[in-house]
């Protein structure tokens, strides 16, 4: 089964896999196929300064109108969304291949359309 990981440690937020997968189902305004969420910006009270002082991930998540874009990776393309993510924090294949990247210090997601 196909399937798309998100690492979340690097999404930067910037909407770009939303533009592109809209563009890709011809999908109108306010509609979507990969929606951001935004967690935070909060701040953790009992903690010590640094990087786990601060909340603020956003995490993408496909939405029903996500078809893994198939016409797409029947042609040995890669989604419009993985394609266009400047952070390079979007990947796609086999769900094993894809747990297989999921060690280490990285907070992952492993999404499935359907
Ligand atoms: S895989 Fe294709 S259809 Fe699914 S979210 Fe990404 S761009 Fe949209
Ligand atoms: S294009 Fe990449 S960095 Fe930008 S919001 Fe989407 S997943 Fe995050």
């Amino acid at each position: 089964m196909k399937a798309i990981l998100v690492n979340h440690e690097y999404c930067t937020g910037c909407h770009a896999c939303e533009v592109a997968c809209r563009r890709e189902l011809g999908l109108g305004k306010g509609e979507f196929g990969i929606k951001l969420t935004e967690v935070g910006p909060f701040k953790y009270e009992d903690r010590d300064d640094g990087p786990d002082k601060w909340e603020w991930t956003w995490l993408p998540a496909l939405t029903k109108a996500c078809d893994m874009c198939a016409e797409r990776t029947a042609q040995g393309k890669m989604p419009a969304c993985v394609q266009t993510c400047q952070a390079w924090c979007l990947y796609y294949g086999e769900v094993e291949d894809l747990a297989k990247k999921m060690e280490g210090g990285s907070r992952w997601a492993l999404l499935s359309a359907r």
